[in-house]
């Protein structure tokens, strides 16, 4: 059998723990056998961030810029046991962080789904993809706890100084606590730039929801900013695909979002986005099987699995001890990422090679062949629990029948 033949390399994030393993073993069974893989790799293990000062983080992130599209594993974002454990130079700031601001992008999560493995909403038939604006509201607040009575004001001062502007927040008559929150006109313009350049690119409708009535400054803001733009610059297109942009208040969201179907683009703000996407996962079953891919304004892609690194199965690894870690969201970083390549490459075979791959990957779980998290949760009768590497092999087999 001849391999796929690629034009532009994907970027390669390779990462830690037992995503690490799963990485090699899914591009030796399950990508290298059939596409003749061309990668700019870079290594994005603790150990090589630490010795290279976090410089390779930066590095991939700038070849994300220059090709346009990545496939990364899970990182490990240090804490001090981490500093300790791997004895660190510093405690090296989270490489999604890095990466996320250095494309000025926003992560979409998106539930795979399977028969046997049901959502716990019950009319949910596919996937609400979920957005968050990762830029500040209460994630960079500053806060003050009011110890008794006294006013507390709101001051805005022009650089030049020469114009003020204020407003009283509270008058108080004992303790109570206040909170300053902001956000910038720049960072919404290219978090709702993300989220049309994705809704385009996926064929969604895309959903924005905010509490405009009660926040009638701040999150209209917010509003207006996707109201004009797509006014502006996106309607013409979105009519084309036949997709829609449907503002609707958080609260109208939540409770449609309940009834319907599925299949579309929810974008929130940060808090919204933080306790919704949360939600999301765990109702569509088990954040194993959640994909994410990082969307820039500039539309970069940046393709991975939305859980961590799996700390524990690594350890049980290292001992010599089986294993039975999900590498579904990872299979489908890296079928998000071919088929994207493919895309835009114009190579259909690596387009269709990406759907085989995942089709592989649903027919071996609705044949009863999982790993142990979702043997746990399926209605399928009589589940085999494969370990690790057996999964992999067994959606090999399936793979080489498509
Ligand atoms: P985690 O790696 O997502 O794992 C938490 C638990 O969820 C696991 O112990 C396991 O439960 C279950 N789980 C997650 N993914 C699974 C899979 N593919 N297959 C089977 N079970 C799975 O989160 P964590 O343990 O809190 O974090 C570990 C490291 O990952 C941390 O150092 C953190 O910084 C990093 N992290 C990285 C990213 C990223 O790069 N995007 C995201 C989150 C966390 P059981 O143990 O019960 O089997
Ligand atoms: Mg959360």
């Amino acid at each position: 059998m001849k391999k796929i033949q690629m034009k532009t390399p994907l970027v390669e994030m390779d990462g830690d723990e037992m995503t690490r393993i799963l990485w090699k073993m899914i591009k030796e069974e399950l990508i290298v056998p059939f596409i003749d893989l061309k990668t700019e790799y870079y290594d994005l293990g603790l150990q090589h961030r630490d010795e290279t000062d976090d410089q390779v983080t930066k590095d991939s992130a700038e070849a994300t810029k220059k090709y346009g599209v990545a496939v990364k594993c899970a990182t490990i974002t240090p804490n001090a046991a981490r500093v300790q454990e791997y004895n660190l130079k510093e405690m090296w700031k989270s490489p999604n962080g890095t990466i996320r601001a250095m494309l000025d992008g926003t992560v979409f999560r998106t539930p795979i789904i399977v028969k046997g493995i049901d959502p716990c909403v019950r009319n949910w038939k596919k996937p609400i993809t979920i957005a968050r604006h990762a830029y500040g509201d209460i994630y960079k607040n500053v806060e003050m706890r009011i110890p008794g009575p006294g006013k507390v004001e709101m001051v805005y001062t022009s650089e030049d100084g020469k114009t003020q502007d204020r407003s009283v927040i509270h008058v108080f008559n004992g303790p109570g606590v206040v909170q300053g929150v902001h956000n910038l006109d720049a960072s919404i313009i290219s978090y709702a730039r993300s989220c049309f350049t994705y809704a385009l690119a996926e064929k969604k409708d895309l959903w924005f929801s905010t509490k405009d009535t009660i926040s009638k400054t701040y999150d209209h803001r917010f509003k207006d900013i996707f109201e004009e733009l797509y006014e502006n610059e996106y309607r013409p297109e979105f009519e084309k695909a036949g997709i829609t942009y449907f503002y609707t208040l958080i609260d109208d969201a939540v409770a449609r979002i309940m009834k319907s179907a599925g299949g579309f683009i929810w974008a929130t703000k940060n808090y919204d986005g933080d306790v919704m996407s949360d939600m999301i996962s765990s109702a569509f079953g088990s954040l194993a099987m959640m994909t994410s891919v990082l969307v820039s304004p500039g539309g970069y892609y940046e393709y991975e699995a939305a859980h961590g690194t799996v700390q524990r199965h690594y350890y049980k690894y290292l001992k010599g001890e089986t294993t039975s870690t999900n590498s579904v969201a990872t299979i489908f970083a890296w079928s998000g990422a071919l088929r994207k390549r493919g895309e835009l490459d114009g190579i259909p075979e690596l387009q269709v090679f990406a759907d085989h791959l995942e089709k592989a990957t649903i027919r071996t779980i609705e044949n009863g062949k999982m790993t142990g998290d979702l043997a746990a949760i399926t209605h399928i009768p009589d589940p085999v629990i494969l370990d690790s590497e057996a999964f992999i092999k067994a959606i090999r087999a399936e793979l080489e029948q498509l």
